[in-house]
């Protein structure tokens, strides 16, 4: 049983494959903040932007088994005629608390490719196409290799410099939603200008008034 927040296409916004077709799976749930305001101080996590909670998104629902997602995620790819290839991005939430084999194999059977964005605290269950880690702690995670490393910036607890030495193929600082996003833009261009390794992410689908 897999509990999906919502599902839905659109195009990436977010990092190296921003622009791509691509349809988003959301999970429901998280391993570093409940979701609940009332909890938002005291999680590992406080500064998430993303509702996750429950299953009353778009598409969302409790979905029985593999075949079942499976089939949802597939009926949403809008782009047959295109050349790209079929792509879901796995989110969250946690997205590793409900992924699985089963999962990834009937949509590389469908032809899809497969990314997903994690909080990197939990390993993955087999090799994905797209590896995006985006920790909130310098130490406390434990996917340290994958395609890109997109670390929301500013955060008190990880200087991107201590992260430098990861195998990641991209480096990506994005800056922190919220009330201070102006202030957070200038300082991760700032950072960026002077720290080469790094580079700006923004939230292209916001400024569009997409999902
Ligand atoms: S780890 Fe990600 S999904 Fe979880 S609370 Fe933080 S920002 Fe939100």
């Amino acid at each position: 049983m897999y509990s999906v927040k919502e599902i839905y296409y659109t195009f990436q916004g977010e990092g190296a494959y921003t622009g791509r077709p691509s349809v988003f799976c959301r999970f429901s749930g998280c391993n570093l903040w409940s979701g609940r305001e009332k909890d938002r101080k005291k999680a590992e996590c406080n500064f998430c932007d993303t509702d996750f909670l429950g299953t009353n998104g778009i598409n969302g629902g409790k979905f029985f088994n593999e075949k079942e997602l499976g089939k949802k995620i597939v009926s949403l790819w809008k782009n047959k005629d295109n050349k790209n290839k079929p792509y879901v991005v796995f989110t969250g939430g946690e997205p590793l608390l409900q992924l699985d084999k089963k999962l990834i194999n009937f949509l590389k059977l469908s032809n899809f490719e497969i990314g997903i964005e994690t909080n990197g605290t939990i390993d993955l269950p087999c090799d994905l196409d797209w590896v995006c880690v985006s920790p909130k702690h310098e130490n406390d995670f434990v996917l340290k290799k994958g395609d890109e490393l997109k670390l929301i910036f500013p955060q008190k607890k990880i200087n991107p410099k201590s992260l430098e030495n990861l195998n990641f193929k991209y480096f990506f600082l994005q800056p922190m939603d919220g009330p201070n996003l102006k202030n957070n833009i200038k300082k991760t261009y700032d950072f960026c200008n002077k720290n080469k390794k790094w580079n700006v992410s923004l939230q292209i689908h916001k400024i569009v008034d997409m999902p």
